[in-house]
């Protein structure tokens, strides 16, 4: 038997194999992405801790830098003002003292002037030596915070416009005791803004990053970049003072300047001695662009990275639907060659013009029914069937009527009621055979019979029939036995059924007979 083949199934676009390959670049995709964005953020946390590492660093050096400067000043007016306590005011004793000062002035590049007023603020020496007998400094602020405070600690005022040479300058002072400890008048020194503006200028930064020295009262003494209205201004409400130096002497810290409105990222730190304190602010801004410089860069690498990945993915996926449309097309054509040659064995055994099973396929399916017949010693019958005065009823009506004739006779027996494991065949001419599995004489003999009957009671007209009914009749040889070998008794078989037939057609015709062995 053969087996009709399976139609081939169109290849679905969204196949499982190009869905987990979508799948896998998509999850790469993902990764870059997610690595990228995880890297950039790690790098963005990195610059900016490294910002604050790098304002607190400079903040601490800066502190150290003004300490000593200080440190400096303080020695020289300790020592001076020992020097003066030893005195007298009178002008005689102030001369040696005014060149002490002029000395102990020209080593300190910092300081612009020494000067010690008495207790009304007098001018009573000068390290320049110039004499200013007019002069009164008692409304000065660290003049009067020595006549009301007792203390012989430095002390560190606002930052002033000079009246002498319109410089800002730091006043630092000391108060003088008479011997009873009473006020004896003040001994300042006054540092140069534009030293610390000078120092603050060696450190690269960008435009908008600051430096600044403050009292510890949020006092501004200098800030970079060096500007008049930042001199001298209370920034005691800023959040440096407010919040971070009340709670740690050095640190960072992140906020908005209110004088400018820029973010900054500041390291700060609280001077050990002296009641100062230096900020060093970078622009949060500034380093966010040189972070997103950065970032790019690294971006349109992997940007470029998806893009060939996802273009490689996409070759495959095309390979591969490709390969399977071929693969697709090859069962089609293979399916198509299956089908043909089915066909093909179908008309190499089946009758042209009957439809019936041919000779050839009567011949193979009765050597199977004998082996199968054989195997389970089951009978097998045989009946041959032969059409009555065939060549009177071509010679009467034309071969055409005889070949339709033939055609209604195996219309007949195509549909014979009840028995379709039978096969059915043209044996050959106007001769027809049919092999009954399973079936002994006498049920072979009732069919046979059977159709003896259906086919004259279908009265097919035949007036050169040498019968009286003048219709086409039929004659059947039958045979049936149990097989005892599987080659020699076809022959056998056939013989038998011939001679039943040769015996029907001696008996007068229409009829079926049996052979006996
Ligand atoms: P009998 O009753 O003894 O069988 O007589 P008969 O004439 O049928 O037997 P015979 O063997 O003498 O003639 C058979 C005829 O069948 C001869 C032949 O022309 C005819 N025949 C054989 N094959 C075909 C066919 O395919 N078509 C047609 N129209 N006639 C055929
Ligand atoms: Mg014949
Ligand atoms: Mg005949």
């Amino acid at each position: 038997m053969v087996s009709q083949p399976e139609p081939a199934k169109e290849p679905a676009v969204n196949s499982s194999l190009q869905l987990m390959i979508m799948l896998l670049i998509i999850c790469i995709v993902l990764a870059i992405l997610g690595l990228n964005a995880w890297s950039m953020l790690a790098s963005y946390q990195r610059d900016i801790r490294e910002t604050e590492e790098n304002a607190t660093n400079l903040a601490l050096s800066l502190s150290r830098q003004a300490e000593d400067t200080f440190l400096q000043v303080d020695i020289t007016l300790r020592d001076l003002a020992e020097r003066i306590e030893n005195s007298s005011d009178d002008p005689a004793s102030l001369v040696p003292l005014q060149e002490i000062m002029k000395t102990k002035n020209e080593n300190l590049p910092q300081v612009l002037g020494i000067f010690f007023y008495g207790n009304t603020g007098k001018w009573l020496a000068t390290s320049s030596g110039e004499a200013n007998p007019t002069g009164d400094n008692s409304d000065r602020a660290y003049f009067r915070y020595h006549q009301t405070h007792d203390t012989v600690e430095m002390h560190i005022d606002n930052v002033v416009k000079s009246r002498s040479t319109g410089q800002f300058i730091i006043p630092v002072s000391r108060r003088i005791n008479n011997a009873d400890g009473s006020f004896r008048g003040v001994l300042l020194a006054t540092v140069a803004v534009d030293y610390f503006k000078q120092y603050y200028g060696y450190f690269s930064l960008s435009q908008n990053d600051v430096l600044s020295l403050l009292i510890a009262d949020g006092h501004v003494l200098y800030g970079r970049p060096y500007m008049d209205r930042v001199m001298g201004k209370d920034m005691s409400v800023s959040p440096l003072f407010k919040r971070y130096l009340a709670d740690s002497t050095f640190g960072t810290a992140t906020f908005i300047s209110a004088l400018d409105g820029i973010e900054r990222i500041y390291g700060y730190a609280r001077l050990k001695r002296y009641p100062l304190v230096v900020a060093a602010g970078y622009d949060k801004a500034d380093r966010i662009k040189q972070w997103r410089n950065d970032s790019i860069g690294h971006a349109i690498g992997s940007l470029m990275l998806i893009m060939i990945i996802c273009a490689l993915g996409y070759v495959i996926i095309r390979q591969v639907r490709e390969g399977m449309v071929t693969q697709y097309e090859l069962v089609k054509v293979r399916n198509q060659l299956m089908q043909l040659n089915s066909n093909l064995e179908m008309m190499a055994m089946i009758d042209g013009l009957t439809g019936l099973s041919n000779r050839r396929f009567f011949d193979l399916s009765l050597d199977e029914h004998l082996r199968q017949a054989f195997m389970h010693k089951r009978p097998l019958a045989l009946i041959l069937l032969d059409v009555d005065y065939f060549k009177n009823y071509n010679d009467r009506y034309g071969h055409v009527a005889g070949d339709i004739c033939l055609q209604n006779v195996g219309d007949i027996l195509r549909h014979l009621p009840g028995r379709k494991n039978d096969v059915v065949a043209r044996y050959g001419g106007e001769e027809f055979a049919i092999i009954l599995p399973d079936t002994d004489i006498h049920t072979a003999l009732t069919v046979a019979e059977n159709i003896v009957h259906l086919v004259r009671q279908r009265r097919i007209p035949h007036e050169s029939s040498q019968l009286p009914s003048g219709v086409v009749t039929i004659s059947a040889g039958v045979f049936a036995a149990i097989p005892t070998t599987a080659d020699e008794d076809k022959r056998h078989m056939i013989a038998h059924a011939d001679k039943a037939l040769y015996l029907a057609k001696s008996s007068g015709r229409d009829c079926a007979k049996i052979s006996q062995i």
